[in-house]
């Protein structure tokens, strides 16, 4: 024992206060005495003991009435128990009866014996001991009950009555608790009543307990989970059992296994959700091609960075909402990184692939208020094609997010990049290609190849399209795809456009000189195009090589003129002043509105090899033909089809009154050696 016991002696007799004092303390108890009842409360309020002996006749307030305020006093304290001992004389049994009514733990008769009376005390301490560490070990118990919200219930096999620990219905939150197993059964959601039934009913086939999970509607206003735990008695008459709200819990773990799924911000799906559902879909419907598309939003570190992260946010929530808005039917879509999304769409919801693909993803480019300013918000997109690109999910989104990344950085280009034009684009590839680039004009490794067209009215070749071609040491010929969005991002593009320009007329002048008079069509970049004083750039270079303007034809976008309409207005006016000729290239791919049609000085519509594609196969894209071909006759314009491939297109688009082409079907691109024997004077002198 580390601190020796205290004990109260609380008598008016000096000889008993004399001789249970020092047998006690013999026995190494520490003693206090008191004389009457108020001294000894006093006492103990003070410095509660251990024990307390007290005579039942005492000045002033007795014995009994000493114990009645002591359990009074005491009620719902810590030291509720203090065992009392009371000291009556022999035989007074009405006195033992009282002194046990009113609370006392034990009694001794005078003349006390002494050997007796320490027997008792040493009883009544490790009796108080003992019932204090059970009440502890409840208190403890009820404590970590309610903490994990479990609680007790047993359940009647004869008569189906089921009864519930006393704490239960404040537990479970609710007013009233099923009592029969029945009534529980009936309240069960619909789902659970058949798994509880069959529980109940094996427990007792099978004398075993229960384990169960089931939605029970305790209130109300929603149902309450709850885990049924149980074992049989060995009778088999009851089930005695454990159960525990688990509601809160579920619900924790719904909303946690949610945020590793979903994107809190948009709530779309993440990365890995995005996958696996794409994964599912393909797999389910087996064959059905799909077009997995990535995008990302531009510019979004810079919102964050001028107005703020709550900014961002919402311009990620807002373009989250525009996607959901041009979402197909069965599409799958989601959150990539903090700017970046996918859908995965069935392939018939966007087809003639690349037109379809930058005119359904057009409405996402708009601008938005936020913070008070007005955000344009732009996106660039990268897609790739189930099964053609690869089979599954993961290489689909990451090839998509390769030509996203690609696409990334071009200004004046389609908004979508397919995965299949990126070719050599790999992570290191794209690396060493950046470096390489910038030497590649001083070491002299592009060069043009030139591309015929045909008047579809007959007669030989009367143009050429200049097209740039880089001569890679190491990866051999790249085409402009690859590397032209580089040689932007470097900001390398002008001065190569100016080589272009410069070679291109180096090379008509030498054809004219044959007297092949062919109009040599030159692409400017947008970087170029932006440049105040292109035409006068132009002109000189002509001039130096003696080229009649007339014969040279600029190829620009419509993106590219539509960036900003009145300085585009005035650099064409200045071309087409200086006598150049002006084509619109790729067109039905940017803006798709005719408003560069109506608004700039053209000669020439390129109308783009997407629309020629399929011109053989669906009506609808005969008229939209038919309809460039009309507007452009009204306003004087030639119109060229890009990328002809077949004799039947050929046929459709002579039919569509279109006045020349350009492809495969007749000329592939070639350099210059290669193409000088089909000009028209060098075919005559072969004649
Ligand atoms: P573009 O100006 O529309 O050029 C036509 C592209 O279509 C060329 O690709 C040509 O090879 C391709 N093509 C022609 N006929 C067919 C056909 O029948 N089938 C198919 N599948 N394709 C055909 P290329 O040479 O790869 O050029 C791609 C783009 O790169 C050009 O599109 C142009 O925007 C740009 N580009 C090319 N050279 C230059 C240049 O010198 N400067 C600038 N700024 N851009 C250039
Ligand atoms: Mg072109
Ligand atoms: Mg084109």
């Amino acid at each position: 024992m580390s601190r020796s016991q205290t004990i109260l002696i609380v008598d008016d007799d000096p000889t008993i206060q004399l001789m249970t004092s020092a047998g006690l303390r013999k026995n190494g108890y520490t003693i206090r005495q008191a004389d009457n009842a108020d001294e000894a409360l006093a006492w103990m309020r003070a410095d509660a003991p251990d024990l307390v002996l007290a005579s039942v006749n005492l000045p002033g307030r007795d014995g009994f009435a000493f114990i009645e305020a002591v359990r009074l006093e005491q009620a719902g304290s810590a030291n509720r128990d203090t065992p009392i001992l009371i000291l009556t004389a022999l035989d007074d049994t009405p006195s033992i009866h009282r002194a046990f009514t009113v609370g006392a733990t034990d009694f001794i008769t005078k003349p006390v014996n002494l050997a007796l009376l320490v027997e008792r005390v040493k009883y009544a301490l490790a009796a108080a001991a003992r019932a204090k560490a059970l009440a502890d070990a409840q208190i403890e118990q009820a404590t970590a009950c309610r903490m994990a919200r479990l609680g007790f219930w047993r359940l009647d096999h004869a008569s189906g009555g089921l009864q519930w620990s006393a704490e239960a219905a404040d537990l479970l939150d609710c007013d009233a608790l099923p009592d029969s197993r029945e009534a529980l059964i009936e309240r069960a959601a619909d789902n659970d009543r058949y798994r509880l039934e069959a529980a109940f009913d094996s427990a007792i086939a099978g004398g075993r307990g229960v384990d169960v999970e089931v939605s029970v509607w305790l209130r109300d206003d929603r149902p309450t989970i709850l885990r049924l735990q149980s074992e049989t008695t060995a009778d088999h008459a009851w089930l005695i059992g454990a159960f525990q709200d688990v509601t809160a819990l579920r619900a924790f773990e719904d909303r946690a296994q949610y945020l590793a799924e979903y994107d809190e911000l948009t709530d779309l799906p993440r990365r890995r959700l995005v996958n696996r559902l794409l994964d599912d879909r393909i797999h389910q419907q087996g064959g059905q091609p799909w077009s997995v598309t990535v995008i990302g939003i531009a510019g979004l570190s810079r919102v964050n960075t001028l107005l703020g992260m709550r900014a961002g946010d919402q311009v990620v929530v807002t373009f989250a909402q525009r996607l959901k808005e041009i979402l197909p039917a069965n599409a799958v879509v989601g959150r990539l990184e903090a700017d970046t999304f996918a859908i995965a769409a069935p392939l018939e919801a966007v087809d003639r692939p690349h037109v379809a693909h930058e005119q359904w993803l057009a409405p996402l480019a708009r601008s938005l208020l936020v913070a008070g300013e007005e955000v344009f918000v732009d996106f660039s997109a990268g897609a790739s094609f189930y099964p053609d690109d690869a089979s599954d999910a993961d290489t689909l989104i990451a090839h998509a997010q390769r030509a996203q990344q690609v696409n990334r950085g071009r200004r004046g280009q389609p908004r979508v990049t397919f995965y299949q034009d990126t070719g050599a684009f790999d992570e290191s590839g794209v690396l060493s290609l950046e470096n390489d680039i910038r030497k590649a004009l001083g070491r002299g490794q592009f060069f043009l190849v030139y591309q015929l067209q045909q008047p579809l009215g007959g007669g030989s070749f009367d143009g050429a399209e200049a097209l740039l071609r880089w001569r890679h040491p190491v990866h051999g010929v790249i085409p402009p795809a690859r590397f032209i969005p580089l040689l932007e991002e470097n900001g390398l593009i002008a001065e190569v456009g100016e080589w272009v320009l410069d070679e291109a007329c180096r090379q008509l002048a030498i054809w004219h000189e044959t007297d092949a008079k062919l109009v040599m069509g030159v692409n400017i970049s947008a970087q170029q195009f932006e440049r105040g004083d292109l035409a006068e750039r132009i002109t000189r270079t002509a001039r130096r090589h003696g080229i009649d303007p007339h014969t040279l034809e600029l190829e620009i976008t419509e993106s590219m003129a539509m960036h900003d309409p009145d300085a585009s207005q005035r650099t064409l006016e200045k071309l087409q002043a200086a006598g150049f000729r002006l084509a619109i290239d790729d067109f039905g791919t940017g803006h798709s509105s005719y408003e560069s049609l109506l608004r700039f000085p053209m000669d020439t519509l390129k109308i783009d090899r997407s629309f020629i594609e399929a011109v053989a196969d669906d009506p609808r894209n005969r008229s939209v033909i038919r309809s460039m071909t009309l507007l452009a006759d009204g306003l004087g314009l030639k119109t060229i089809a890009e990328g002809v491939e077949t004799q039947r297109q050929r046929d459709y688009l002579n039919a569509l009154e279109i006045d020349a082409i350009q492809g495969f079907l007749i000329h592939r691109p070639a350099e210059a050696d290669a193409c000088a024997g089909l000009l028209p004077s060098a075919a005559i002198e072969e004649d």
